[in-house]
């Protein structure tokens, strides 16, 4: 049996910058979590605080790391940014072995306490267990109450505890028959890395939802949500793991692959493409910086506007408006100035003080907008709130004219795997029709780009409406997977302005 020993920091941190825009005004969608492990390297721990540096962008409340010295587990987790929390270099000293993995948490499934913060771990009858989880199960309450039903005890909130549970009550002889018995009974997203004595197993649910991908150190291999972590860790990618495939991977770094779901089409999430993954990131083989310009060409093919300038909402606008730019051959310029030191904000209740969050991160180039007629793009509406502000901002600075372009076509679905959403009836294009937010935003026009133009810049032909070639639902309604948690009425939504 292993027995593990933990760490935990209350850390002063949500005060530093991530590399990434994080904006957090109440309007801006969420991924939840990023992942990260490696097997088979010297000071694993460190790799890993690296590899989740590179993936704070995916989650900013919460960080943890387990590590494996071969005989026992170590963790070590606390509240705030991985550079808070591990700022302390003594504390890898008590993260030591040569496996370790780790999780960024945005929260906000079950909870952001300390129980809740990831990698969740439990001794197991094979010995240590931990686990990571990027996604969300769409069952898991249903499961949690037949199994605290016969007997279970739950340690946290987290959705993510079902799956340790499901594991230690299957019947089957050896672990990984447990694990895949268990994932047989989950339904939802998942990206996981769990670390055992006999070493770590990553893998993606059957559609491939959330992304993982693998890589190599010289002999060590690397798992990541994105491929930014594994280029920072100095790792060459190597694949994707495959949507609906185990990876297991022994102390020798011998590999095998297990495909138990068979082989159902991949729905991969197609808003990683337009905003959650970084712009330096590879998706499906794809530059997810290419994928984002290209739906600037898209939307200035589908939507063009008379301006005099492509002006970008940073940081995450930019490549689309370059390529908006560079197809309307209007001139893009730096018309928004971001700031760079405003430090994470908590969620506040009430328009009013988001909107003076929007006031605090953005400013008007004034000296360059005035009098311009100005295409804004940005790259989606969720409240409205924000792109309210930024268009007042424009006019305030004395552009003549401000037209609204959207590199994602209308959001008016709420995610159920792993993006904080909010519930359908706060999301603008859930309660007005095109028109009706044109006028909330008070913009002279409004147009989002189309899905199949959004499945074009991606590299399709077009949006396979029979089967579609990605989870779309926050756009189209259209779920992959069943939500038992979420009664019919939640899926729908409250729509009423
Ligand atoms: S609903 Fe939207 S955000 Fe959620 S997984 Fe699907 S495409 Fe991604």
């Amino acid at each position: 049996m292993t027995s593990i020993s933990q760490h935990a920091a209350l850390s002063d941190a949500f005060r530093d910058e991530t590399p990434w825009d994080v904006g957090d005004d109440g309007d801006t969608l969420h991924e939840e979590c990023g992942i990260f492990g490696v097997i088979g390297a010297r000071s694993a721990s460190s790799v890993v605080a690296l590899g989740l540096h590179a993936l704070q962008h995916r989650g900013q409340e919460a960080v943890g790391i387990t590590s494996f010295d071969g005989g026992e587990f170590f963790s070590h987790r606390g509240i705030g940014h991985v550079a808070h929390v591990f700022k302390n270099q003594d504390i890898f000293a008590d993260l030591p072995g040569m496996m370790a993995s780790g999780h960024v948490r945005y929260s906000t499934t079950g909870g952001s306490g300390l129980r809740n913060i990831q990698p969740l771990f439990a001794d197991l009858a094979d010995g240590g267990f931990s686990i990571a989880h990027n996604g969300n199960i769409s069952n898991a309450m249903t499961l949690k109450r037949d199994l605290v039903h016969k007997g279970s005890i739950f340690q946290s909130t987290s959705d993510t505890e079902v799956i340790i549970h499901l594991v230690a009550t299957s019947r089957y002889p050896t672990l990984l028959d447990r694990f895949v018995d268990a994932l047989r009974l989950i339904e939802g997203a998942y990206a996981l890395i769990c670390t055992t004595p006999a070493g770590m197993i990553a893998c993606r649910d059957p559609l491939g939802i959330r992304p993982l991908v693998m890589g190599r150190i010289g002999s060590s291999v690397v798992f990541a949500s994105e491929t930014v972590a594994l280029d920072v860790v100095g790792a060459d990618f190597e694949r994707e793991v495959e949507p609906g495939e185990l990876l297991v991977v022994d102390h020798n770094g011998v590999i095998s692959s297990h495909r138990p779901f068979g082989d159902p089409a991949p729905r991969p999430c197609i808003f990683e493409q337009v905003y959650f993954s970084r712009p330096d990131s590879i998706l499906g083989g794809q530059s997810v910086y290419q994928s984002r310009r290209q739906i600037g060409v898209e939307l200035a093919k589908e939507a063009p506007a008379d301006a005099d300038l492509v002006v970008p909402v940073p940081d995450s606008g930019v490549p689309a408006a370059i390529g908006y730019a560079a197809e309307s051959g209007i001139p893009f310029e730096l018309g928004i100035i971001r700031s760079h030191y405003v430090g994470r904000t908590f969620i506040q209740p009430g328009d009013s003080k988001r909107h003076a969050e929007v006031k605090r991160k953005h400013n008007a180039n004034r000296a360059l907008v005035a009098g311009k007629r100005i295409v804004l793009i940005d790259d989606s509406i969720v409240r409205g709130t924000t792109s309210l502000k930024i268009v007042q901002m424009m006019r305030d600075a004395g552009a003549s004219e401000v037209h609204m372009r959207i590199a994602s076509p209308p959001t008016d679905h709420s995610c159920f795997y792993g993006v904080d959403t909010p519930e359908r009836s706060k999301l603008l294009a859930a309660r007005m029709d095109l028109e009706a937010m044109a006028d909330y935003i008070q913009a002279d026009s409004l147009a989002f780009v189309s899905i199949d133009g959004l499945y074009r810049a991606v590299g399709q032909q077009d949006r396979n409406a029979k089967c579609p070639q990605f989870c779309d639902a926050c756009f189209t309604g259209e779920y992959p997977t069943q939500l038992t948690d979420y009664d019919a009425d939640a899926v729908a939504g409250e729509t009423e302005a």
